[in-house]
């Protein structure tokens, strides 16, 4: 059986990726991996720890030292922090607001490609994240760059809150997402910057089904 492709989408919060990834890997029969799912497994950890986030050393030890398992499940699949399922626990804005103070240090980031890289080695995985195409996974067949405008992504995360009984406002929601964007584009380490060889696609304005029909298309011309 010859092996089988993967891909990265990387993009700034809620540009549309996770929701598209795992229609895509579902349709392709593909392994869906969503990085930030181990950055924020990391950021409950260490709020859980009372650590400081400006204590780059100890953020370093806690990520070197705490195990993060993708179990698959009928849905996707559950993480697991040291045994526990936080799956529901790391999406709360508290995270939300904590996560990219992690992310910013080189040595997390290391550990948490080099889980990255083990797991997409035999092939057959979509990816999302921040570093995917650049760093991660610098030779994935496919890459894709999604973005949106800042209303249409404030709006997108407000919907998705609201499912999981959160009502806040847009105007909060913004404000978290552009800090969150500006920390991940202009960090020192892999900051948020789009693979010279990847397809941008904006997503504002589309459907979903818009965007996962742009994606499957691109992949059929340019993958033999
Ligand atoms: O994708 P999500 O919004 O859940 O990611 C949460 C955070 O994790 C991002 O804002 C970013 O700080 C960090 N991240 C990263 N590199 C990745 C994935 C996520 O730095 N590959």
């Amino acid at each position: 059986m010859s092996r089988k492709i993967n891909i990265a989408i990387d993009g700034p919060a809620g540009a549309g990726k996770s929701t598209v990834a795992k229609i895509l890997a579902k349709k392709m029969g593909l392994m869906y991996i969503d990085t930030g799912s181990m950055y924020r497994a990391v950021t409950w950890k260490a709020l859980k720890l009372n650590c400081g986030f400006d204590d780059a050393e100890e953020l370093a030890r806690l990520s070197a030292v705490t195990s993060i398992e993708l179990v698959p499940d009928e849905e996707n699949y559950r993480i697991l922090v040291d045994g526990i399922d936080v799956t529901s626990e790391i999406r709360k804005p508290e995270v939300s607001q904590h996560v990219s103070l992690v992310a910013r240090i080189p040595e997390v980031r290391e550990n948490m490609r080099r889980q990255q890289q083990t797991m997409a080695a035999p092939g057959g995985v979509v990816m999302d994240g921040r570093d995917i195409g650049t760093k991660v996974l610098p030779n994935a067949e496919v890459k894709f760059f999604l973005t949106a405008s800042i209303e249409e992504r404030a709006r997108r995360r407000q919907e998705e809150l609201k499912e999981r009984g959160y009502n806040i406002s847009l105007e909060k929601l913004k404000n978290e997402i552009s800090k969150r964007d500006y920390m991940d584009k202009n960090r020192q380490t892999d900051p948020l910057v789009q693979a010279e060889d990847a397809i941008l696609i904006d997503t504002t304005g589309l459907t979903v089904q818009q965007v996962v029909d742009k994606m499957v298309a691109y992949i059929n011309k340019s993958v033999k």
